[in-house]
């Protein structure tokens, strides 16, 4: 590292909140959020008016839900006078942020489409690009690709709030991050979190390969004691090591999944391997990595409400569902200076949990996992639908599975659903056991009655030959 770039590092490193956090704090991300909060208040006034003036330091959930509306109605004013996307939407529908007082009122705004965010991201800048600090560029799970540019501003608080979660995940400055994600050609998640340790002062290394015993030899010199990445890709390494090292021998403290839906199958058998908790993280790259994560209880996920408004709705009336229930999550950003998003359609189906939690978080909301994304199910047989997450469940349950796809494709008449799967277990028994235990799943099951979808097959694939396509697996390739 230059000595320009220390120096930056060092200034950065001085505005971080998460610096504030003592270690011991029960819950560091709320801690974190209410720090925000009190940060805001000093140099707004009217939104110390509105908090009222009683203390800060026992901040509660009416307390926030003041900030939260407050720094939604600023940041639509900011989107409206600064992006021309903003400006002609609310102009059109006729919507004022002065209008938008309670949460029940944000109804009254329009939605944002990823699709409309793919099809013209520079409408949706609200400073000109040559004042982007970093462009974000994905194709995502689906293939839409969309452009997100991030201020200096942006970065510091997205650096911050990783720094955050890591804290609320028990890391300590003792401790080193080891980075797994495939190798992919477009926006590398590695290299963000990388970069927020550095400057929070984390030491991390990063390892995209498969190569296992390339991975053992890094995690031995840098003394790793954290892990994070795509679960399916620590999955693969893991499985793949265990086979030569004990792997509780490495006293792995933490592992960290990210970027993709964790099954309850793969959590247990991460935990088994590593001897150590498995804790999971929702993000998207339109808001950053980070915007959720579970604390120690494993008991939904803390979210990024300082930065950050959660709404879940049903996806066919648009109207908010009660806390609870399962509905697409919208969420709109609350600070962003580059690239305000207002009431953006995630696709992902998540439930809002109320606090408190047991691990001491009072006002904080959680969010369950994604249960699903509504673009991302596919239907077999009489309009089932099939979603990846059902059939991890049951792929890895089994040991011997290090990563599977499922392609679909048209009989005469009937769904054809093929596994390719990578496996230490080739055997036709083996072969047979997947069968049956997919075939249980209801919605396969149903359709194998009604002669709609054939029997599942099987088709063993070499270790190392299922690819990566993006920073995320698709899992599911419709061929129909
Ligand atoms: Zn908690």
């Amino acid at each position: 590292m230059g000595a320009l770039e220390s120096v930056k590092t060092a200034i950065v490193r001085r505005k971080l909140l998460t610096r504030k956090i003592p270690d011991g704090t029960a819950s560091p991300l709320e801690e974190w959020i209410r720090l925000k909060v009190v940060d805001t208040c000093r140099t707004n006034k009217e939104l110390m008016r509105r908090i009222g003036s009683h203390d800060l330091a026992n901040m509660s959930r009416d307390d926030f839900k003041e900030y939260q509306m407050f720094m939604f109605r600023q940041q639509m004013r900011y989107a409206e006078e600064n992006s021309a996307f903003y400006r002609d939407r609310f102009k059109k529908e006729g919507v004022r942020a002065d209008d938008i007082v309670t949460y029940e009122d944000l109804e009254k705004v329009p939605f944002t489409f990823p699709s409309e965010l793919a099809a013209e991201p520079m409408l949706f800048y609200a400073v000109s690009r040559t004042k982007m600090t970093r462009e974000f560029t994905t194709t995502g799970t689906t293939g839409t690709r969309k452009s997100i540019g991030y201020t200096a501003k942006d970065l510091i608080m997205k650096v911050d709030i990783i720094a955050a979660v890591l804290k609320g995940a028990r890391m300590t400055p003792a401790d080193s991050i080891h980075i797994l994600f495939p190798a992919v050609d477009e926006w590398d998640p590695s290299i963000m979190v990388a970069g927020a340790c550095r400057i929070a002062g984390h030491r991390s290394s990063i390892c995209s390969s498969s190569d296992i015993s390339e991975q053992l030899r890094i995690m031995k010199e840098n003394g790793t004691t954290f892990l994070i990445g795509l679960p399916s890709f620590i999955y693969r390494i893991t499985t793949l090591m265990s086979s030569v090292t004990d792997l509780r021998a490495l006293g792995i403290r933490k592992v960290i999944s990210s970027s993709e839906p964790l099954s309850e199958s793969m959590r247990s058998a991460l935990e088994r391997a590593w001897g150590c908790k498995v804790l999971d993280i929702w993000g998207m790259t339109e808001l950053g990595l980070g915007c959720a994560i579970e604390c120690d209880e494993q008991d939904n996920m803390h979210a990024d409400e300082a930065n950050l408004l959660f709404e879940v709705i049903d996806t066919d009336t648009g109207k908010h569902v009660p806390n609870g229930t399962v509905g697409e999550l919208v969420v709109s950003t609350l600070t962003a200076e580059g690239t305000p998003i207002i009431r953006y359609r995630t696709h992902d189906l998540m439930a809002i949990f109320d606090p408190p939690c047991k691990c001491g978080s009072r006002f904080n909301i959680k969010l369950s996992k994604p249960h699903g994304r509504t673009d991302l199910q596919f239907k077999v047989g009489m309009g089932y639908k099939i979603y990846p997450l059902m059939f991890d469940d049951i792929l890895f349950s089994f040991p011997e599975v290090v990563d599977y796809r499922l392609s679909i494709t048209k009989g005469s008449f009937k769904d054809i659903l093929t596994f390719s799967v990578e496996s230490t277990d080739r055997s036709d028994g083996f072969a047979k056991k997947i069968v049956s235990s997919v075939s249980e799943i209801m919605e396969i099951a149903d359709g194998i009655a009604d002669d709609l979808i054939g029997t599942p097959i099987v088709d063993f694939v070499d270790i190392g030959s299922i690819k990566y396509s993006s920073a995320k697996a698709v899992k599911i390739i419709d061929m129909r």
